[in-house]
């Protein structure tokens, strides 16, 4: 795979359309290509990348086993469709992987998940577990618990917030067409291949159109959108066909549609954090603390003077030096209530106090920013 696009990238989603995964005359799974594509990924981690699968289809195979193909069905029954197909998808999903012998997690997911910051930090923390373990979490829509009014209904839009929640440095949607053209795709001109787009302007919008496959639901316009969300995210996104087999050694030799990132996913999340303007709570810390920040490292419990305000794990808080200077912002890891029990205890000590508990940074590092004037102490 010398010339293939996503040699360059460490940490990968892969969103995968329910037109790929299922044939459209039979209903049934296309077991050759889920084969060929869970190799393509087994090579992938044998190089160190992470991977992260979104992966659709269980409406269509929930449909096909309940024997409800082929008709117009009410929310209900597109719900419970969704629910026995799940099982049958990561059961095929798990038994191609176990072949590698590479674990599978599943993670359904639904939009406050994405945008309510405490159980994005939950999710975060889970998907990011998997891959330390070496599994690929592999993410859906929680659509037989969904209703029409919380749910994204597209796997696309949601595999750019997943992206963007594990800052994947690439999100790779695979899909029936192999990028973007210069006009809409259900328009009668064909347009020319765009290869490369480094902003997203009205203009390219305006080639999105907004024709969908008959499976999926996505079509280009929600391709753009997500698009829009990953390269803001410091996340780059290709487009790609994916129906051949081994789609992603393909690449290599094939026709897609690149998103550059605007950013890379630390400054995002760098601009998220300082970009919070409702702080709730503050923490003074001792001098020995402000060092060990200045150094990179996390806010320990044990360097902890005082906690003030109100927060939960997963709100922006404030973090001051001795001299009541403002010196840093980032992610708290615990409540306000936990924080002031455990604030001067070593880590071994907080590990007892509360149950559950497994990290005892009250902010940890990967989630600090350090304010300018936080430098001239250095
Ligand atoms: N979540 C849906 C499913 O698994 C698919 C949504 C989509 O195709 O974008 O069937």
């Amino acid at each position: 795979m010398s010339k293939n696009p996503l040699n360059k990238y460490k940490r990968l989603v892969i969103k995968i359309g329910s037109s790929l995964l299922i044939d459209a005359k039979s209903g049934s799974l296309r077991l050759d290509w889920l084969t060929s594509i869970v190799n393509d990924i087994a090579e992938l981690k044998k190089i160190g990348m992470e991977i992260v699968i979104v992966s659709s289809g269980a409406v269509m195979l929930g449909r096909e086993i309940l024997g409800l193909r082929n008709k117009k069905l009410p929310l209900e029954k597109l719900q419970a469709s969704a629910s026995v197909g799940q099982i049958a998808l990561l059961q095929a999903w798990g038994a191609q992987f176990n072949k590698y012998e590479i674990n599978v997690g599943q993670i359904l997911i639904t939009p406050d998940i994405t945008e309510q910051r405490r159980r994005f930090l939950n999710a975060k923390i889970t998907i990011s577990t998997l891959l330390e373990l070496g599994a690929v979490p592999i993410i859906n829509e929680n659509d037989s618990v969904a209703t029409a009014e919380i749910r994204y209904g597209d796997n696309d839009r949601l595999s750019a917030r997943v992206a963007s929640m594990v800052e994947a440095d690439c999100l790779l949607i695979l899909s029936d067409v192999d990028g973007l053209y210069t006009h809409p795709p259900q328009s009668e001109v064909k347009g020319e291949h765009i290869p490369l787009v480094k902003f997203i302007t009205p203009k390219i919008e305006a080639m999105a159109g907004e024709a969908a496959s008959h499976l999926a639901r996505g079509g280009m316009k929600t391709k753009v959108e997500a698009a829009k969300i990953s390269t803001l995210s410091g996340t780059d996104m290709i487009i790609a066909k994916g129906a051949v087999l081994n789609p992603i050694k393909d690449l290599a030799n094939s026709k897609y549609t690149l998103f550059v990132a605007n950013t890379c996913p630390k400054a995002a999340r760098k601009r998220w954090i300082l970009g919070t303007l409702e702080i709730t709570g503050k923490i003074y810390i001792d001098d020995g603390a402000v060092k060990a920040l200045l150094n990179g490292n996390s806010l320990l419990p044990i360097g902890v003077r005082r906690v003030e305000g109100e927060f939960s794990r997963g709100d922006i808080i404030s973090i001051f030096d001795e001299q009541n200077v403002e010196i840093a912002r980032g992610l708290a890891g615990m409540s306000e209530k936990q924080a002031d029990i455990a604030k001067g205890k070593q880590s071994g000590a907080i590990i007892d106090l509360f149950e559950g508990i497994t990290r005892t940074e009250l902010v940890h590092a990967d989630n600090l920013v350090l304010l300018n004037n936080s430098e001239k102490k250095q």
